[in-house]
């Protein structure tokens, strides 16, 4: 049974098309990323997922179960992170967390289920601080712990990362590929060095619709059936050379005897660049394979 189903969502508000036929299954245990620009649909579709708000139409269910039915049972199984993580800002952090402990009548020892999160989540030298003295790094720590609180087994963070520097950034997501092993996580992102780093699976939408919905790696591959290498000779030649061989598919010159060449059918062609340049007595001075970045994939999927 999948963890979380979304079976032809989509929603309006008012005229505004938000989501347009999601489907999409999510089985126990993936960490999944919902990569789209600002305006998608990823907040709207989270908060569908996480029964806040209802479709206009078709049904989104957890655990086979249809969260419009159950909302109250569903949240039990979720933790979510909503966009901007609203927190009382007057409240210190362990009261607070308190305070979401005892909402969601979680049963056994607050003080123990709090100082674990606490511990969790890397709060220990901010525990004593009210929420609004914390940095955005800390608070998106508080976020992510009342996130935690009741031990659900689905996590659904909206845009975990987003106006976190650097350090705070790798912080929050070392917490959450952590969390990625033992539970079935969404999150959303519009970076994509993030579904790279934390996600084992993407789901790309853009304007209300999904563009794509792969294994993160097979993405790469999509990224139109290129491989570019730059490599440099030591001598200078024209372009007819390179256009001739039967392993190029395109070659621009990026400076004097340096050349940005595209392969045929996704192949790794340095093995036969290096043949041809033995072969015409040729040089190579440089030869590097360059990488297939996220951004070329989302480019290619969002394109008009
Ligand atoms: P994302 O999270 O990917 O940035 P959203 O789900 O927030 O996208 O928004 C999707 C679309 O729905 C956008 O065009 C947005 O303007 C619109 N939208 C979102 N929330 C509301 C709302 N409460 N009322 C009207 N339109 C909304
Ligand atoms: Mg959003």
């Amino acid at each position: 049974m999948a963890t979380i189903e979304a079976q032809n969502i989509s929603k309006y508000y008012g005229k505004q098309k938000a989501l347009s036929n999601i489907n999409l299954t999510i089985k126990k245990g993936e960490v999944v990323g919902l990569l789209g620009p600002n305006g998608a649909g990823k907040s709207t579709l989270m908060k569908i997922l996480t029964s806040f708000l209802p479709p206009t139409s078709g049904t989104a269910l957890i655990n086979g179960v249809d969260v419009q039915e159950a909302s109250l049972d569903i949240r039990k199984l979720i933790g979510y992170l909503p966009e901007n993580n609203p927190l009382y800002t007057d409240m210190y952090v362990k009261e607070y967390l308190r305070f979401v402990f005892d909402i969601y009548k979680n049963p056994g020892n607050p003080n123990q289920a709090v100082d674990r999160l606490i511990d969790l989540t890397g709060l220990q030298s901010e525990y004593k601080k009210k929420i609004g003295a914390l940095s955005k790094g800390y608070r998106q720590r508080v976020g992510l712990a009342q996130a935690l609180i009741h031990d659900p087994e689905i996590l659904i963070f909206d845009e975990p990362t987003s106006g976190l520097d650097p350090n705070q950034l790798i912080g929050i997501r070392k917490i959450i590929t952590d969390l990625g092993k033992e539970k079935t996580v969404i999150l959303s992102t519009h970076i994509m060095q993030e579904v790279e780093a934390v996600c084992d699976r993407v789901i790309i939408i853009d304007k209300g619709r999904i563009v794509a919905d792969d294994a993160t790696i097979n993405l790469f591959k999509m990224a139109g059936n290129k491989q570019s290498f730059r490599v440099e000779f030591k001598e200078q030649f024209s372009e007819n050379i390179l256009n001739q061989l039967p392993f190029i598919d395109k070659v621009q010159l990026l400076s004097k005897n340096e050349w940005l060449i595209e392969s045929k059918d996704n192949k790794d062609i340095r093995e036969d660049l290096f043949k041809f340049a033995v072969a015409n007595n040729y040089n190579v001075l440089s030869l590097i394979q360059e990488e297939q970045k996220m951004e070329d994939v989302f480019r290619r999927l969002t394109e008009q």
